[in-house]
């Protein structure tokens, strides 16, 4: 594909990004210049070590944080200056985000959880559909604290994609858990993406899981440092840590 289809092509895209945080004198470079393109449907992972920049980069394509220069296109339009209402507006409507910590809500049940996302968006699916789409179809009724780390963050992926989002965030999905539960999560994601499209980014320290993306960014100091395209991917089940 040429460059220019690609770009064409891609949900979001960013041009020459950087991010300098600055408390009092002390300045952070976080990104150098970064360009990168999310395609409908395709899985990225993006690789680093701690502070490589992950994290920044990824709060700034979903739109939780601005970049200090550059650009970032959704379907072609520049979303890094918006107003702060219309740049809340483009998260709500269209990126859905899981982290580390699931940020579920103790006193509801997993169905409650994904009903607070799908009562306020456009088009959702149900909550049971959600929960059915991650394996979750058996425990609707059940709290936070009566499931497993793996079950909380399969939950949190069905409050991410209930809203239908064409952009899924998930920063460090499986960082809280061990082997054999985070590949239920990977399977999850996975399997959503498979059936919903949606462009998936996945950060991770964890060079094993980079095994299902179509595609590997690799991050050192505030760049893209490689890319690699994963000419077979290993299905989730293969993936061991
Ligand atoms: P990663 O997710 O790869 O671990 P981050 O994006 O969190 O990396 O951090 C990149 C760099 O930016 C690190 O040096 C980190 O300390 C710094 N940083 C991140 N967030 C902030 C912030 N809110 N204020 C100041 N520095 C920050
Ligand atoms: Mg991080």
């Amino acid at each position: 594909m040429s460059a220019s289809r690609d770009a064409c092509a891609a949900v979001l895209r960013t041009e020459a990004i950087t991010k300098v945080y600055r408390s009092g004198l002390i300045e952070v470079q976080a990104l150098r210049g970064v360009d990168l393109s999310l395609q409908p449907a395709e899985i990225v992972v993006l690789l680093g070590a701690s502070g490589s920049g992950k994290s920044t980069l990824v709060n700034i394509l979903g739109g939780l944080d601005r970049p200090t220069e550059g650009r970032v296109l959704f379907h072609g339009r520049d979303i890094a200056r918006l107003p702060e209402a219309a740049l809340t507006a483009f998260r709500r409507a269209h990126v859905g985000f899981v982290f580390q910590f699931y940020n579920l809500v103790p006193s509801l049940t997993a169905r409650e959880n994904v009903a607070l996302v799908t009562e306020i968006a456009a088009d959702p699916m149900r909550p049971e559909e959600a929960l059915e789409r991650v394996g979750l179809g058996h425990r609707l009724d059940h709290f936070p604290a009566e499931l497993s780390g793996g079950e909380q963050q399969r939950v949190a992926i069905a409050r991410a994609i209930a809203k239908r989002p064409e952009i899924l965030l998930c920063d460090e999905p499986t960082g809280a858990l061990d082997s054999a539960t985070g590949v239920t999560v990977l399977a999850a994601l996975v399997e959503v993406n498979r059936d919903l499209g949606a462009a998936t980014a996945i950060i991770t320290h964890n060079a094993a899981i980079a095994r299902i993306a179509h595609r590997v960014l690799y991050m050192a100091d505030g760049r893209i440092a490689r890319e690699e395209r994963n000419a077979v991917r290993a299905e989730p089940s293969e993936v061991t840590w």
